[in-house]
């Protein structure tokens, strides 16, 4: 009986390793805003997505959900939705 406890402890460990190891979690204060960053909702120029302005790249009065979207925007670029791409 104390053997499949055991066994079963140890299962339970290696299972919480690999998980742990499969899924770190990310950098602390990753998701969340910095002391100072404005939570202000901002709309893309490029694809008119709304986004939390410290999410963003604020490109003088213009504001990009991304890098991409900005370099497209600077290039002339015309922002076409995932579904209308094909
Ligand atoms: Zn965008």
């Amino acid at each position: 009986m104390f053997t499949a406890i055991f066994v079963l402890l140890v299962i339970l460990a290696c299972s919480w390793v690999a998980i742990k190891w499969m899924y770190p979690r990310p950098p602390k204060g990753y998701y969340v805003p910095k002391p100072g960053d404005s939570t202000e909702l901002r709309t893309c120029n490029y694809c008119n997505n709304s986004l939390a302005e410290w999410r963003g790249i604020v490109d003088g009065e213009k504001f990009f959900c991304n890098a991409e979207h900005q370099a497209d925007f600077l290039a002339g670029k015309q922002y076409k939705a995932p579904s209308q791409a094909l």
